[in-house]
């Protein structure tokens, strides 16, 4: 399968990865909207957040909190955790992915 994060996830394309758990992988978007911008990835390949909630919906609990805590760590806390779930709604890339986005870095 022609997947940018599948290749990621498995070293072939570079990132600057964050964090990384048994189910995910977290990394800086390549094209930041916000202070923080990550983006927290199963491992698995789903094509978007519906799907990862219908056929593994632990996996999406930790995504969320594995959101949080980077948001914690990285950022005020605060932040908004985003899924752009099909072509019209923006989605680009069909490996379900949350946008974690704050405004206020950590320390600023
Ligand atoms: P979507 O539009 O599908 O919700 O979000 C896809 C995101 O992936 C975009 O914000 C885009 O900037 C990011 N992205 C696309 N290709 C790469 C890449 O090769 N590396 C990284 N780090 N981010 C990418
Ligand atoms: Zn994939």
């Amino acid at each position: 399968m022609d997947c940018i994060f599948c290749k990621i996830i498995a070293g072939e394309i570079p990132a600057s990865i964050v964090a990384e758990t048994d189910t995910l992988v977290a990394f800086h978007d390549i094209a930041r909207e916000a202070p923080l911008h990550i983006l927290v990835v199963p491992r698995d390949h789903h094509t978007d957040v519906v799907e990862l909630a219908a056929k593994s919906p632990a996996i999406l609990s930790e995504l969320v909190l594995l959101g949080g805590q980077l948001a914690a760590e990285h950022s005020n806390g605060s932040f908004n955790l985003q899924f752009n779930t099909g072509a019209d709604a923006g989605q680009s890339v069909f490996h379900v992915h949350g946008h974690v986005k704050s405004r206020i870095l950590k320390g600023a």
